[in-house]
C-alpha cells in the first residue's frame, strides 16, 4: 500500500497520456504498444497479441505456491468527441476515452508492477489481463477466454470507475449486476405490387407492424416480472412510394436481460413470432438473432469477500465500502465470469466539486483521479487477502 500511495503521481500521469491518446476498439496498436513497452526489463512473461485484438496477458509467478487471481483492465475508447477543456484532451479527432478504461489501464500497470516487486512474498500467480476492445461487440474478453487466459485461473476481479459515488467510495453487486445483451435483424419478405391492387400482392409494410407490435408483448406477457427484459425496435426500413405495395422490409432490434432465464425466454419468443408472421401473412422471413455480451454474474461468495476485505482494510483512502445497485449497460467481463468464479465492482469518481457529474460515455466524462490511489488499493487489497486465504486457509 506505500508502495502505491508513493506511486499516485504516475498513475495519473499514465491516465493522462492514454487519455489524450484514445484509440477506438480493436485499433489500439499504439496503447498495446505503451503498455507492453511499460513491462519492458520487468522481470515477468508477457504475451501480446491474446485473442482476436491486442489483448495483452501478464503472468506474474510468486515465488511461493498459491492459488491464481486474474486482474483485467479494459483500455479501449469510444467514437466520441471530447467536450472537456483540460490540459490532456483527446488529441484523437473524435475519439475519447469517455467511459474511464484510461484509469483502469493506468491504476493496474502501476498495481502489477508493484506485485512484480514484491514477488518473493506473492503465494501464488496473478495474471494481468489488459484487455482491448470492450466497447464493441463482439468485444475482446471471449476471445482472451478462448485463448486460454483463464486456464488454472481460481478466481478473476476487476473495476469499472463510476462518478456516481465520490472518490474514495467503493461499490459492490451480488448476483447478477450488469444487463446482457442480443441484437437482431429480421427481413421480411412479401411481394409488391400496385397500390391500387392489394390483392394481387402481399404487402410487407403490414406484415412487419404486425410483429412491431407482437413483440411489445414479450416483456409486458412474457417475461418474470420480477426480472427485467427490453425489446427494443431500433429500425424499420421500409422506405418506398404512396402507391407501391413494398415487397421487402428490414428490421433491427436491441435486446437487453438481466439474467440468464430471461435471455432464454426473449429469444424463444422473438423466433416464435418470426415462425408465426410467416403463417400468418404468408411471407417469408430471415432473421439473425446474435446474443453478444451475457448478463455479468458476480459471484456472491467472492462479491462478500471483496466487501469484508476493504471494509476490514480499514483504509484512510477507502472511505466507504457499500452496495451499488444493478446497472442497465453491458459489459464483456460477463465472459470471464462464465469462466471462473469472480466479482466486478465500482470505484466513485464524482469529479471534485461537482453535484450533478456526466456519466460515462458523455463528451464530458470526467473522473477524480483520486479513484486512481482508491482503484489500485482495493484490488490490491483484495489480491493480497485472497492469495492469503488459500496460503492458510483462513481470511483472518
Ligand atoms: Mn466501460
Amino acid at each position: 500500500m506505500k508502495m502505491l500511495e508513493e506511486r499516485e503521481a504516475e498513475m495519473i500521469n499514465i491516465r493522462r497520456y492514454l487519455h489524450e491518446n484514445p484509440e477506438l476498439s480493436f485499433k489500439e496498436a499504439k496503447t498495446a504498444a505503451y503498455i507492453a513497452d511499460f513491462y519492458r526489463g520487468k522481470d515477468v512473461d508477457v504475451s501480446t497479441g491474446v485473442g482476436n485484438g491486442y489483448g495483452i496477458v501478464v503472468t506474474i509467478k510468486g515465488e511461493k505456491p498459491g492459488k491464481t487471481v486474474a486482474l483485467r483492465a479494459d483500455f479501449d475508447a469510444l467514437p466520441i468527441k471530447e467536450e472537456l477543456e483540460i490540459p490532456f484532451k483527446s488529441k484523437n479527432e473524435g475519439i475519447m476515452h469517455a467511459c474511464g478504461h484510461d484509469a483502469h489501464t493506468a491504476y493496474l500497470l502501476v498495481l502489477a508492477d508493484c506485485l512484480i516487486q514484491l514477488k518473493e512474498q506473492i503465494h501464488g500467480t496473478v495474471k494481468i489481463i489488459h484487455q482491448h476492445a470492450e466497447e464493441v461487440p463482439p468485444g475482446g474478453a471471449k476471445s482472451i477466454v478462448e485463448a486460454g487466459a483463464l486456464d488454472g485461473v481460481d478466481a478473476i476481479f476487476g473495476i469499472h470507475v463510476l462518478p456516481m459515488a465520490p472518490a474514495g467510495t467503493v461499490g459492490y453487486h451480488s448476483g447478477y449486476s450488469f444487463n446482457g445483451r442480443a441484437y437482431f435483424k429480421l427481413k421480411v419478405q412479401a411481394s409488391g405490387g400496385h397500390g391500387s391492387s392489394p390483392h394481387k400482392a402481399n404487402d410487407a409494410i403490414v406484415a412487419g407492424a404486425y410483429f412491431v407490435t407482437a413483440v411489445q408483448t414479450i416483456v409486458s406477457r412474457r417475461v418474470n416480472p420480477l426480472d427485467a427484459g427490453v425489446v427494443t425496435i431500433g429500425s424499420f426500413d421500409g422506405k418506398g412510394s404512396f402507391n407501391v405495395i413494398k415487397d421487402s422490409i428490414e428490421i433491427e432490434g436491441d435486446i437487453r436481460y438481466s439474467d440468464d432465464e430471461t435471455r432464454d425466454v426473449i429469444s424463444k419468443e422473438i423466433h416464435r413470432m418470426v415462425k408465426g408472421l410467416e403463417e400468418l401473412f404468408g411471407v417469408s422471413c430471415k432473421l439473425t438473432y446474435e446474443p453478444d455480451y451475457p448478463p455479468l454474474y458476480n459471484d456472491p461468495e467472492l462479491t462478500a469477500f471483496v466487501a469484508k476485505t476493504l471494509i476490514k482494510a480499514g483504509d484512510k483512502h477507502i472511505k466507504e465500502v457499500k452496495e451499488f445497485p444493478k446497472m442497465a449497460p453491458s459489459d464483456d467481463f460477463a465472459y470471464y465470469l462464465e469462466k471462473v468464479p469472480g466479482t466486478y465492482f465500482y470505484i466513485g469518481c464524482t469529479p471534485k466539486g461537482v453535484e450533478e457529474p456526466y456519466f460515462n460515455h458523455h463528451p464530458k466524462f470526467d473522473i477524480d483521479e483520486a479513484a486512481l490511489l482508491v482503484a489500485a488499493k482495493s484490488v490490491g487489497y483484495v489480491v493480497c487477502d485472497y492469495l492469503n486465504i488459500e496460503k492458510d486457509g483462513s481470511n483472518d
